[in-house]
């Protein structure tokens, strides 16, 4: 049986396994099937990174951050985890080739997803004008005319934020009316530089090489039309990946894990999370790195704490009756 187990190869994945590695606990990191690395590896240039002062693309950064993870001695497994059992001392994860992994801890860092409109330009424009995410991208706007898609406070604090950097901000939404609170609608609606624009959708994203523009099809009459822009954000919601543990793990109403004030402990014992999959507001690479830190530091300490509970008793009680109270001193 292993150490830790760390489900998830993007930034908080990574970082735990490079901490739990250089604890000499010898991480097995499960990185997925097909989506190794992370969000960042849909996106281009990363400029807000420390220690890349030129920028870094998002690839070549969790590159970077899977060499450093192994150069330790993180193993790497390319598969999907598709079941969980996490009760008790013994934390069984079963892969999708349906192999089966013991670890004494878990750290769960699945990310969240960010939902996408559904058409297939969004996989080749997805970091050339076509984002979703203002605080990463929008420094690359200035001066441009862009549209924030979306109805809801995150897309009207996208598009209030993105007016510091581009000359022209459409909101696009498919209704008449926002489902954003009645402030986060006001302060866009104060906007000169907000336009908003009604009852449509996108059907289409313009561009090859780059966002060029998109077409709306009007959600009440039908009629089509050409938006020219210079980007796109989208702005519709965000899921974090909980599916695996929604009846085993408590989750917080914005449905991402619970955890337990600035730590990773989640409502079981010897089970972990970190990065986005717990975190409904910054959402960043150095937040789920940092996230990713604080969850390989906890699981350090619950294994000790599991290591000096079992040497002190000459008779050990059950590895369960263990947890339990690691999970009280916790
Ligand atoms: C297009 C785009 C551009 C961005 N640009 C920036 C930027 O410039 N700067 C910045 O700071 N942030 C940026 N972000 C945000 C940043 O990417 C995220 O905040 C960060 O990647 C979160 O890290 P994470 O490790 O929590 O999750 P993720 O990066 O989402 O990684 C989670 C990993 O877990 C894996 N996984 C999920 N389920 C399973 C499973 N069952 N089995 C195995 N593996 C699984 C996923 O496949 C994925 O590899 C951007 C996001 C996007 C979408």
């Amino acid at each position: 049986m292993r150490d830790i187990i760390i489900i998830g190869s993007g930034p908080a994945g990574f970082t735990a396994a490079i901490y739990a590695a250089r604890a000499e606990l010898k991480p097995l990191l499960i990185a997925s099937s097909v989506e190794i690395g992370g969000e960042l590896m849909n996106t281009t240039e990363v400029e807000n990174f420390p220690g890349f002062p030129e920028g870094i693309m998002g690839p070549d950064l969790m590159g970077q951050m899977q060499q450093q993870a192994e150069r330790f001695g993180t193993e790497v497994v390319y598969d999907d985890v598709v079941e969980l059992e996490l009760d008790g001392p013994v934390k069984r994860v079963k892969l999708g080739n349906g192999g089966v992994e013991e670890a004494r801890a878990i750290i769960y860092a699945t990310g969240s997803a960010y939902r996408k409109l559904g058409l297939p330009e969004e996989e080749v424009l997805s970091g050339h004008g076509l984002s979703w995410c203002a605080t990463c991208d929008g420094f690359f706007f200035r001066q441009k005319t862009i549209a924030v898609v979306g109805g809801g406070d995150s897309a009207m604090e996208e598009a209030t934020f993105l007016t510091r950097f581009a000359d022209k901000v459409y909101v696009l939404h498919r209704r008449d009316e926002l489902k954003a609170s009645k402030i986060m609608q006001q302060r866009a609606f104060d906007n000169e530089k907000i336009e908003f624009v009604w009852n449509v959708e996108v059907t289409q994203i313009h561009g090859t090489e780059a966002v060029t523009g998109v077409t709306l099809r009007d959600t009440v009459t039908g009629e089509l039309r050409a938006l020219d822009l210079d980007g796109l954000f989208v702005a519709i919601g965000n899921d974090p990946r909980t599916h695996l543990v929604h009846d085993k793990l408590d989750l917080t109403p914005e449905g991402t894990i619970a955890v337990d004030g600035r730590s990773s402990r989640t409502s079981v014992p010897g089970v972990f999370a970190a990065g986005d999959v717990i975190d409904p507001h910054y959402r960043q690479a150095v937040t789920a790195a940092g996230s990713g830190t604080v969850a390989a530091l906890d699981a350090e300490h619950y294994l000790a704490a599991l290591d000096d509970a079992g040497a002190a008793d000459e008779e050990p009680a059950s590895a369960e009756a263990s947890v339990a109270e690691l999970a009280v001193a916790n």
